[in-house]
């Protein structure tokens, strides 16, 4: 019989985690068992301050098929997904949120497209559910920037929520940087995708804990971790600033010699330093970002520190 591990990264989730077990519970019984899959459910504990720790061991005591990781600390969404995806060893690992936000109802569909030969099998939201008019465009334009900077294919209203083959699983546990951006590898790693439509729901208990702080960060390590192109615009922009300065400086050259025109300098002279200051300190905050991220990737830590991993003996 063929295994599917579900993996679920939970950061603050006490209140949801015994409606996601006893769902998971009802999915695999109901719908995997008669379709010949044996399914497993893999929570990754990412540091939680409230009583994830706790909910876990009474869970996991509970239900057979519930293993967990606690982490050392808060590592962040994208480095627990890696502790799920290095410890679940089933032939297809599927990632879900532990919010309840990913319809269980659609794994099903997921593991029949993986049948037919799919490797990724992704879901693809039909709506974004209560958010935010500002935070759907926002995260459109993103998306639509990210896209024309890479020939990789970056899908706009596509997560992590996914299927993913053995294959797929074990190339992702060779890519061991520590500032990670998931959508970025799925993309990058390739394989046969395919997407399958999902309405989101809403949270069940809790709330985001995506902020718009958060946000940006991942927007920002999104772009530094997929794409070299912001270097490239720093070099655009000296070459365009620099060709504006050099017609401007002939301008002025013809007007003092041919007509004798006397240079009005002072406030021209501020223009272009502020001008020219904020270029310089656009084009180092962009190289900047590079070089933090050569410094951190360069110390070579684990990208997360599992304190416990507790798992039932394989049957
Ligand atoms: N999460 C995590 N570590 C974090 C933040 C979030 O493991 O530092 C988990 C969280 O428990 C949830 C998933 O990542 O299962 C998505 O988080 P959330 O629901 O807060 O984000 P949103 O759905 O608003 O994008
Ligand atoms: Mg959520």
């Amino acid at each position: 019989m063929k295994t599917i591990s579900i993996v679920a990264p939970a950061y603050n989730e006490a209140a949801n985690l015994p409606a996601l077990a006893e769902a998971v519970g009802a999915l695999l019984e109901k719908k995997l068992l008669p379709m010949g899959y044996v399914g497993r459910l893999l929570i990754v504990n990412d540091g939680s301050s409230d009583d994830t720790a706790q909910i876990l061991q009474q869970l996991h005591s509970r239900y057979p098929f519930l293993d967990y990781i606690n982490l050392s600390r808060n590592f962040g969404k994208e480095n627990a997904l890696l502790a799920g995806i290095d410890h679940a060893d089933g032939d297809a690992v599927v990632i879900i949120d532990s919010d309840l936000q990913h319809p269980l109802d659609v794994i099903p569909d997921m593991i029949k497209c993986w049948e037919d030969g799919y490797d990724d099998v992704y879901g693809e939201r039909l709506d974004r559910g209560k958010e935010s008019w500002m935070r759907r465009k926002l995260s459109l334009s993103y998306y639509n920037l990210l896209q024309r900077s890479t020939p990789m294919e970056i899908l706009p209203n596509v997560g992590d929520f996914r299927l993913l083959d053995r294959r797929c699983i074990r190339i992702l546990r060779e890519l061991r940087e520590t500032q990670r951006y998931n959508k970025g590898l799925f993309a990058w790693i390739g394989f046969k995708k395919k997407g399958v439509p999902y309405q989101t729901a809403d949270r069940t208990a809790g709330k985001s804990s995506f902020n718009l702080r958060r946000l940006i960060r991942l927007s920002i390590e999104g772009i530094s971790s997929t794409t070299t192109a912001p270097l490239r615009f720093a070099t655009w922009l000296g070459i365009i600033v620099s060709f504006i300065a050099f017609c401007y400086l002939l301008i002025v050259l013809c007007k003092t010699i041919i007509w004798g025109e006397p240079v009005r300098g002072y406030p021209t002279i501020l223009c272009v330093i502020l001008f020219l200051g904020g270029c310089q300190l656009l084009a180092l905050g962009i190289i900047g970002e590079y070089i933090a991220r050569i410094f951190s990737e360069s110390k070579h830590r684990p990208p997360y520190i599992a304190r416990d991993i507790v798992k039932h003996p394989s049957p």
